[in-house]
């Protein structure tokens, strides 16, 4: 017998988190009896268990990689109505859900899946999986502004990780530069964070890489299913 949320979670319906919200809103039958109290236990492999009226069982898992605009929320759904992203994802009948997040401002790579177990661990901080972006910041900072972001910095949430970081684009007209930062942990405006508290602040913020896969190639608010190789190196 196993906890009704992790056998959801397991299922990809959602993350442990999110599944206990499922639970909790009744939205989950077990046996066609609405459940809405955490901590009951199922036999996954007896019991009929079901989501929004759907049975949970036979779901195939889907893994996606989306180039997320900017001006985007990363949510399955928003109340207001406000663009979500997976409006991009046309054609996709599983229901996915985003690994991490990114913020409205920030365009790039973001994942999607139902393999609830595979985004809990790329998610979960003791994993410190590498996460590259490329910041467009006012002015162009010194080489000693790099080694403090590198070696770490101080917010209100503690002291960050080692980062790596480097100079991709120095445009001395336009006064902007880009940085290539990798971290590796995923904290709320991680790196805006990080330039504005070096006093270069974010003009533009772009995810380029997450673990070993990369953006490149596909365009602005286009999705693609990861190739099996691709899932493999996530594992
Ligand atoms: N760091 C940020 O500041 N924003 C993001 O969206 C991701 C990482």
């Amino acid at each position: 017998m196993e906890r009704l949320q992790k056998v959801l979670a397991e299922a990809g319906i959602a993350s442990r988190r999110k599944s206990e919200e499922l639970i909790t809103s009744g939205r989950v039958q077990v046996n066609d009896q609405v459940v809405t109290t955490l901590g009951v236990k199922v036999d996954p492999a007896a019991d009929v268990i079901k989501v929004d009226g759907k049975p949970i069982s036979g779901q195939s898992k889907v893994y996606l990689l989306l180039h997320k605009p900017k001006g985007v929320i990363t949510s399955a759904s928003d109340p207001g109505g406000r663009k979500v992203v997976t409006d991009f994802l046309h054609g996709v009948k599983e229901r996915v859900f985003p690994v991490g997040r990114l913020d409205y401002d920030t365009e790039g790579l973001l994942l999607l899946t139902n393999d609830g177990e595979l985004a809990n661990m790329l998610t979960h901080p003791k994993y410190h999986v590498p996460r590259t972006y490329h910041a467009t910041v006012e002015g162009v900072p010194h080489g000693s502004v790099l080694d403090k972001l590198r070696s770490g910095i101080k917010l209100e949430d503690g002291m960050t990780a080692p980062a790596e970081v480097e100079y991709l684009d120095v445009d001395t007209e336009k006064k902007q530069s880009v940085l290539s930062i990798t971290i590796h942990e995923g904290r709320n405006r991680q790196v805006r964070r990080m330039l504005e508290a070096v006093h270069f602040p974010i003009i533009r913020l772009k995810r380029v890489k997450y673990g070993p896969i990369e953006l490149s190639g596909l365009a602005r608010g286009k999705f693609r299913h990861l190739k099996s190789d691709e899932v493999a190196m996530l594992r």
